[in-house]
């Protein structure tokens, strides 16, 4: 019999599905999505239950999407529902009223349930009270919540250094829970925050606070519907940020043009079908891309580069035209440097070098010379490559050229992932908090945080596989699901002493343990929260920086579960006693006091609780949206970055993959075996190939093969994946997470914001080898 310790990964199936492949669709949404988002609601048998909460959902008093923080209208929002079809399906993810008890736990043991893939994992339904792994265990136990904190206290206070614990955060997490979960670790003594940060956007804050001096975007919503172009690079929103689609189209009805930068053709950046309009649902919809250019993986570089280059040319061409060169000499450092460079490139050496024909670079860049106010997205198409940091840094460099930030309908706009990634991140969950930051906790609370900088989710694991951390605390996500190289992750975890996770369902992170292991089930952002019989508020942080409140509404399915807060709150109680000089009984029992003292650590925050209580929430201070570029280094000056061209050779039976999610999916979260803008049913393990490609390597449409890495001398294989043609650059393959993360190493990391470099894996392809 299998043992915990040899529990089989559904990464590695020895069966199919029943795959049906129909090629990429040409437009997004319009009936289809508007059926997807009410079956998911109807399938999980909450028909009123979810209903009744989508029209609750991001409107001004209710409760914030848990998905993705694209923003909602600061003015009038919807009466139909300000929701898209992936925020119905998280809705319906978490308001589901099937349940996993103690007799589920007791009838299944850890390796039946490691046997299920993630997708029947996640529809066993909400987790009901917390559940306790004994060490040599087979099942999970109920165990009482005192005796749980208890335990985690126990652990915690045998370490032998305070910086042997990890204290892991998902995007989901509140302010207010977030502002507590830091300052307990400090407190305790740690800065080991990673956080899911760090394999989303770490390289958008890493290569803008330098450079604009703010690591997070400058746009507003309002500035999509008053810009003149839109640049939209590695990422899909058709998936990513669906409602990002009717703020395109809004800017387009308004003149505004779009180039959309990626490797795969995405429904999401062709065309819209607003399934809130008569015409959207008849008709033909809106186009998007006005220009769509099939980037190779990592031409995106040599892209950016062209188009300066261009730009430059087009200036000396007609002199004051193109670049504003008032902005450039007053608010600018660096830039008769950074134009020396462009001696160096040939156009078509960097058309090679992209994967695209010169005349249509051409072609974006007479785009981007005529027009001024210009919005640059991106998301993980280029955070996650090695060099993203450095891509991210050209991207400010031709928004400096044109003078195209810092003005209305003009700047740069990272597309966040989770709900409140950015608000963690404002909330101090850093793994490198600034001297000035402890210093203010120090002044206002009276300990001495820790100075050192803690571990990042990549050195956390590496930390864990060593043996230097011991015990494991996960405040939401799905840790193993959502990391590099899962073989290595999944041997780091084993090794802990505790692994704790709060959670809302079960997910395969809670089956790949430590020694001893705890799931506490808390409250997802729906329902409804209740302290001393007041129904509370959270709230949360939006991809464009604004705050706002989240109160939920739906009957919690069980009477065991808890808030984050009072988690953290008895977690601290437990563990530092007497020693904490922090009043965490307090702010267990009161948002308000938890948000005052947020107001006088955190500067952006004066009058939380007033300003938190208007309709739209308030927005937190942008220097540079207003123009003011205020960095370390440069005073009041954006600086301009030099940086490199990748050389990128693979050898003849390479291929570069890059991973992504399915339409069907929100992060680790799978809601579905349907890919359905790509034409992908039933099957999730399918590698996207050329047709010339798979000609050269004699594969045909459906054919079973398997996935190498040799990364570090060490074979990692994805086994039986489906060959499907696809309109993608030669030499490109594309897959989907988290099959395939088994073959990204842990040492494949993005320059400076050491994030998983997902979007850049060299593989080789073989056909499938039966291993029964
Ligand atoms: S766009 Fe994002 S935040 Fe809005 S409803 Fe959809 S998934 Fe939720």
């Amino acid at each position: 019999m299998a043992t915990n310790k040899e529990t089989p990964s559904a990464e590695n199936p020895e069966k199919l599905l029943n795959l049906k492949s129909t090629g990429p669709k040409k437009w997004a949404a319009g009936i289809p999505a508007v059926v997807a988002a009410l079956s998911d609601v109807i399938e999980e048998g909450i028909p009123f239950r979810g209903t009744g909460a989508l029209f609750v959902m991001n409107q001004k008093g209710g409760f914030d999407c848990s998905s993705c923080a694209w923003p909602d209208p600061d003015d009038d929002r919807s009466p139909v529902g300000e929701y898209c079809e992936n925020g119905a399906k998280a809705l319906a993810e978490e308001a589901t009223t099937k349940k996993v008890t103690a007799d589920f736990f007791a009838q299944n043991s850890i390796v039946d349930l490691a046997n299920l893939t993630d997708f029947e994992i996640g529809k066993k339904g909400r987790l009901t009270e917390p559940m306790y792994l004994p060490e040599e265990g087979t099942h999970y136990q109920p165990i009482s919540w005192d005796d749980a904190f208890t335990k985690i206290a126990q652990h915690l206070n045998a370490l032998e250094s305070p910086d042997e614990a990890i204290f892991y955060t998902s995007g989901r997490t509140s302010n207010e829970t977030s502002f507590l979960y830091q300052l307990f670790a400090k407190e305790f003594g740690t800065n080991n925050m990673p956080d899911c940060s760090n394999m989303c956007h770490e390289s958008s804050g890493t290569a803008l606070r330098p450079t604009i001096g703010i690591g997070k975007g400058t746009v507003t919503l309002n500035d999509f519907y008053d810009t003149d172009l839109v640049v939209i690079i590695g990422h899909n929103p058709g998936t990513n940020a669906p409602r990002m689609m009717s703020a395109l189209e809004k800017g387009k009805k308004n003149g505004a043009k779009i180039i959309a930068i990626n490797p795969l053709p995405e429904a999401g950046l062709m065309a819209f079908r607003n399934p809130q309009e008569i015409k959207g649902i008849l008709g033909t919809g809106a186009q998007l891309a006005d220009l769509y250019l099939p980037v190779k993986i990592n031409g995106d570089m040599a892209l950016l580069k062209a188009f300066e280059m261009l730009l430059l040319e087009a200036e000396r061409t007609s002199p004051g035209k193109v670049l504003d060169n008032e902005f450039i000499a007053g608010n600018t450092v660096g830039y008769s440097e950074f134009i020396k460079q462009f001696n160096n490139y040939e156009l078509d050496e960097l058309a090679i070098a992209a994967g695209l024909p010169s005349a249509d670079i051409r072609l974006a860049a007479d785009m981007l010379a005529n027009n001024k106010r210009i919005i640059f997205c991106w998301g993980m198409g280029l955070t996650q490559q090695p060099n993203g940091v450095e891509m991210i840094r050209e991207i400010v460099n031709i928004c400096l050229m044109k003078g195209s930030i810092g003005k209305p309908g003009a700047g740069v706009c990272p597309v966040r992932g989770h709900s409140n990634v950015q608000g963690n991140r404002t909330m101090m969950i850093d793994e490198k908090p600034t001297q000035k930051q402890l210093d203010r906790l120090k002044e206002v609370f009276g300990f001495e945080p820790p100075r050192e900088h803690g571990y990042d989710v990549v050195n956390a694991i590496k930390a864990m596989h060593a043996g230097k951390a011991k015990v494991f605390f996960g405040m939401g996500g799905n840790f193993l699901s959502a990391t590099p190289d899962t073989t290595y992750t999944a041997e780091a975890l084993r090794q802990l002493r505790l692994s704790v996770h709060v959670s809302i369902k079960l997910n395969r992170s809670h089956l790949v343990h430590g020694k001893e292991a705890l799931i506490l089930p808390t409250l997802s952002r729906s329902d409804k929260d209740m302290v001393n019989g007041e129904l509370q508020f959270i709230s949360t942080e939006n991809s464009m920086g604004v705050v706002q409140s989240s109160k939920g509404i739906l009957k919690p399915v069980s009477d065991q579960l808890i808030n984050e807060t009072h988690i953290v709150c008895r977690m601290a109680m437990a563990t530092l006693g007497s020693r904490s000089v922090v009043d965490w009984s307090r702010y267990m029992n009161c948002y308000d006091d938890i948000r005052d003292i947020i107001e006088k650590c955190i500067p952006g925050f004066e009058n939380y609780n007033m300003r938190v209580r208007q309709k739209s929430g308030f927005y937190l201070p942008n220097g540079a949206r207003d123009g003011k570029f205020i960095t370390d280094k440069f005073g009041d000056k954006a600086p301009f970055t030099i940086t490199k061209l990748p050389v990128n050779t693979l050898a003849d039976d390479e291929y570069m993959m890059a991973s992504t999610r399915t339409h069907d999916q929100f992060n680790t979260t799978i809601y579905g075996l349907e890919d359905r803008y790509r034409g992908i049913k039933n099957e999730r393990r399918v590698v996207f190939m050329n047709q010339k490609d798979m000609d050269n390597a004699g594969y045909t449409e459906g054919e079973k093969v398997d996935l190498f890495n040799y990364d570090d001398g060490i074979e990692r294989v994805a086994r039986l994946f489906v060959v499907v043609s696809y309109p993608i650059p030669e030499r490109n393959t594309v897959t989907y997470f988290p099959e395939t993360n088994v073959l990204l190493s842990i040492n494949n990391v993005v320059g400076e914001s050491n994030m998983p470099a997902a979007k850049f894996i060299r593989i080789k392809i073989k056909k499938h080898q039966s291993l029964v």
